[in-house]
């Protein structure tokens, strides 16, 4: 008995107080001031800031678009002193999509111009806080997507891409990324096949203007799976792709510091070309056009880039305690190749010639380990980085994230 009244009483109050609060609504919305204020609002629904886009027609230029506006005079020749004085240069192009904001708070006045000037770029020409034009040259604002793409590898890894509309740009990132492991011209059968993800920028027309990450690379050969995960630390300046298990897949050195070389003579017992009797070859040749682009196959310093007699032009470099290389028979040095100087694994040292004791233009590949001439093509070379500690466990969450995307990405697709 007592909660029902207690509940009566408060339900009354509640009444009491909703009815009082409508009434203060009722009077202030009769109140002659606020009538006032809502007039003024609706007058002005014809909006203060107005956008027009514009698409250039044939034989369209900036001048008729200005009259198109309606500008006055004075504004108008405010805005065509700045461009003539600043020098502003732009094309004006049939379709191109040219947009104005406009304030019409007293008469027409210009907020800013968007032009684009290439398929990232925008000229921005806008007036500043003293009220007089400045312009400026932005990126434009891209979306970034995520794509997914597979496909079997009938003739050619280049050849089933394209088919599957993947941008060369990625095709390129995609086979450099797996360069210390596979060789594409011989490693490739019928019947394997890819799978990849990879980024790409979208821009306001939904055009793709830039690519970003591979995320994903898996690359199928005779039924064996190489799959390779992207990883980026700033932190901890780590930005590279890794296998499941956390290891990178690039080696200290390459096995063939030359693309598109046939291997033309390997290490070992030889009938030495030149001199007729049985020497041993010291190193591996590979067979490639003049001009040839030749790599470090590590990183590492520059000890010679010079003349080494029977070897013509050669470049050495060393990379470690343990390891060192030697590139012969160059046409000619890459540009700043000198002693001393530091070179990456996969930068450009010299292009393949014919120099000193040679019989065509080849590559002679020399790897030298504690002092000794080896075999780089059976050596098992020593691997790069593997993630450990915090990076390790990054990396794990990384791989989740990533194989989520990736089925997501399927799914959309079925
Ligand atoms: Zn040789």
């Amino acid at each position: 008995m007592f909660l029902i009244t207690f509940a009566i009483i408060i339900i009354n109050t509640y009444d009491k107080f909703r009815s009082e609060q409508l009434n203060s609504i009722e009077n202030i919305l009769q109140n002659t001031y606020l009538h006032k204020t809502l007039e003024s609002i609706s007058n002005s629904l014809n909006p203060r800031f107005e956008k027009i886009n514009f698409v250039i027609g044939p034989g369209e230029n900036f001048n008729n678009l200005l009259n198109k506006i309606n500008l006055d005079k004075e504004e108008k020749k405010k805005i065509l002193d700045f461009i003539l004085s600043n020098k502003i240069k732009f094309n004006l192009y049939e379709n191109q999509k040219i947009s104005f904001d406009i304030d019409n708070l007293s008469n027409r006045k210009i907020v800013k111009i968007v032009i684009p000037i290439n398929k990232k770029r925008d000229l921005v020409i806008y007036t500043n806080e003293k009220n007089s034009f400045s312009s400026i040259e932005l990126k434009k604002e891209l979306v970034l997507a995520n794509v997914y793409r597979e496909n079997f590898i009938k003739s050619s890894l280049y050849k089933a891409a394209i088919e599957k509309k993947i941008d060369p740009n990625i095709i390129v990132q995609f086979a450099q990324i797996y360069g210390f492991q596979v060789d594409f011209q011989r490693d490739i059968r019928k019947n394997d096949s890819f799978q990849i993800v990879y980024e790409e920028y979208k821009n306001d027309e939904n055009k793709t203007v830039d690519f970003g990450n591979i995320l994903y690379a898996n690359l199928i050969l005779q039924g064996k799976s190489l799959e390779l995960f992207y990883f980026n630390s700033e932190k901890n300046k780590i930005n590279d792709h890794f296998e499941s298990n956390g290891q990178s897949i690039k080696k200290t050195l390459m096995k063939t510091p030359i693309n598109g070389a046939r291997l033309s003579s390997s290490y070992g017992m030889r009938k030495h070309p030149i001199l007729g009797y049985n020497k041993m070859h010291q190193g591996t040749d590979f067979a490639a056009p003049t001009g040839t682009p030749i790599m470090a196959s590590g990183t590492g310093v520059v000890l010679k880039a010079g003349w080494c007699g029977g070897g013509g032009n050669c470049v050495k470099i060393r990379h470690n305690s343990t390891y060192s290389t030697v590139y012969a028979h160059m046409s000619k040095f890459a540009r700043g190749i000198k002693k001393g100087v530091r070179v990456t694994q996969g930068q450009v040292i010299g292009y393949v010639g014919s120099t000193g004791m040679s019989t065509g233009p080849h590559l002679h590949y020399e790897v030298i380990k504690n002092g000794k001439k080896i075999n780089s093509q059976t050596l098992k070379l020593p691997s790069g980085k593997k993630l450990t500690g915090k990076n390790r466990e990054d990396f794990e969450i990384a791989k989740i994230k990533i194989n989520v995307l990736k089925s997501e990405l399927i799914n959309s697709q079925n």
